[in-house]
């Protein structure tokens, strides 16, 4: 049996919600999972999953009626379970889905009369690790199926590599199914078809899913682009903790997308940074965006960084060169200068910096390498001093800066971020012919709409967002990124996530 590389998990409060759901997506989503462990009457919605499967031929349907025990939703004893997918396969079902746990208590006639009118997917579910997978699997090939599903939960990124060199040894001799849980196993969740994987696992929705960290269908097709990730496929990632919430993977696969390479990027959540370069040298990982809190943790990592890197003394940038060895560059910079020379000579203009953190550090340097004058105001003036010094920058004192009046003023620090009306500076010290902000969600901050009002050019932080992607994109590939794709893609998912915060929830 041929199956699609992803399978869409149904759960829904009601057999209409379940149905309406299937009817809605099947044609994008031909392999379908039922749960009907999640309907308090799991038999109830058998009559119109048999019409809905003879009037969508094309339609591959799993049934699963996953006992509590088990992790599942199915209160019932296994006698019942065993009869609601027995009435599933009579509905049409051509699959169905049943615990090692409930095999090895049942008769082995029972299995068999079950798997003489259906495939059987014999699956294991660990809700806690990833661990003895060849164990697991040894005590499931003892019972006759047609796949094997083992899932497992990843507490580290690691787990994903062991899962995967499972598939990999494994796959070839069993039709296995294997990947890991939890917001550490996306990279199991998209790699793991082309390890040796049958299928992976879709949800409906970010609100709907069936297993912890399952990415929505949608975003396995059109971000990760899994029916095209094959042996060849290079893999990218942004690392940090949290990482949930990164625009990166939206932004960095439609450049992938759009220029054809072969790559497909993946959001890390790195607990340890000794974790992740285990995955970076094991998977392999091509390249990596680093972010918050191990832009200046990877340093000692590395085997070499440029020298504009080491000045700024933080990385968000990692390339996997030969024999390994990985190389550190920080963008941060690019995404300051690039779109400032669009709009004005960067040499010798009058640049105030608001902050002394790292995206300050790479604003100042990436500034003064260009001729820039500079200027730093931070928050601790200890800070902003010792900045000072290392980059032959000025520092300003927040009561002078009426007294000022700069070309460009940046904000590089996070006041303004989460759609507060927080603004940095007050209308009076705002004297520029160019406000800069750093922090892009919101995309128009308080700071942008005061300086507007004054009729000062704005640079949003999304511009930054894109500019230090696309040199990122660029190191990796050698390609020019397109810069003006990336920008719609990251703005599209900004309005989306606004307009999910507004709405009330039920
Ligand atoms: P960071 O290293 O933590 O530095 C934060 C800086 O902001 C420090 O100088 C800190 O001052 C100052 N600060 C923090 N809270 C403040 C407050 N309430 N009032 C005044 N000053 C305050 O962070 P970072 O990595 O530099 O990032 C700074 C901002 O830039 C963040 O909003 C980040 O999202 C944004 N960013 C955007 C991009 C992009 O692509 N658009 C890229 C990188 C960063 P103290 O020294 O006194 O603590």
């Amino acid at each position: 049996m041929r199956l699609p590389r992803v399978c869409l998990a149904l759960s829904g409060d009601t057999a209409e919600d379940m149905l309406g759901t299937a009817e809605s997506m099947a044609r994008d989503n031909p392999l379908l999972e039922f749960r009907l462990d999640y309907l308090k009457q799991p038999q109830a919605p058998l009559p119109q999953v048999h019409r809905f499967l003879e009037t969508h031929q094309y339609v591959t349907a799993i049934a699963t009626c996953r006992r509590v025990e088990n992790g599942g939703k199915f209160k019932g004893s296994l006698a019942s379970q065993l009869d609601v997918l027995t009435k599933a396969q009579a509905a049409g079902c051509q699959i169905v889905d049943l615990e090692l746990q409930s095999a090895l208590k049942s008769k082995p006639e029972a299995i068999a009369r079950l798997r003489s009118r259906a495939g059987l997917i014999l699956s294991f579910h660990d809700f806690r690790a990833t661990r003895k997978l060849e164990e697991t699997l040894g005590k499931m090939l003892k019972i006759p199926a047609d796949f094997y599903k083992i899932v497992t939960t990843a507490t580290t990124l690691s787990d994903n590599v062991a899962m995967m060199k499972f598939l990999q040894t494994e796959g070839g001799k069993h039709a296995l199914i294997g990947l890991c849980m939890g917001e550490q196993g996306i990279i199991s969740r998209v790699l793991s078809v082309r390890a040796g994987s049958v299928f992976t696992f879709g949800s409906v929705s970010a609100d709907l899913k069936t297993a912890p960290g399952q990415v929505t269908a949608r975003d396995l097709r059109s971000i990760y682009r899994i029916d095209q990730v094959d042996t060849a496929t290079r893999v990218y990632g942004v690392a940090g903790n949290p990482i949930e919430r990164s625009l990166s993977p939206v932004i960095m696969n439609t450049a992938l997308r759009r220029e054809n390479v072969n790559g497909v990027y993946l959001p890390l959540h790195a607990k340890t940074l000794k974790d992740l370069i285990h995955c970076v040298r094991e998977i392999p990982l091509h390249g990596l965006s680093i972010t918050m809190p191990y832009k200046q943790a990877i340093l000692p990592y590395l085997d070499n960084t440029d020298a504009l890197t080491s000045k700024i003394g933080a990385c968000n940038t990692v390339v996997r060169g030969q024999e390994s060895k990985l190389y550190g560059f920080n963008t941060d910079a690019a995404g300051v200068v690039r779109p400032l020379e669009q709009r004005l000579s960067i040499e010798n203009a009058k640049v105030l910096v608001l902050g002394a953190g790292g995206a300050a550090r790479a604003a100042v340097f990436g500034l003064k390498e260009r001729g820039a004058e500079v200027w730093i105001l931070n928050r601790t003036s200890a800070k902003a001093q010792k900045l000072a010094r290392q980059a032959k920058a000025h520092t300003i004192k927040r009561a002078d800066l009426r007294k000022m009046a700069f070309d460009v003023i940046i904000n590089a620090t996070p006041v303004g971020m989460g759609n507060t009306l927080d603004c940095p500076l007050k209308d009076q010290e705002i004297q520029a012919r160019v406000v800069f902000d750093m922090v892009y969600d919101p995309v128009e901050t308080h700071l942008l709409q005061v300086a507007r009002a004054k009729g000062i050019a704005v640079i949003p932080g999304v511009e930054m967002f894109v500019q230090q992607a696309a040199r990122q994109f660029e190191i990796w590939t050698g390609k020019p990124a397109p810069a003006g794709d990336m920008l719609r893609a990251v703005t599209i998912a900004l309005q989306d996530r606004a307009a999910a915060q507004k709405q009330p929830k039920d």
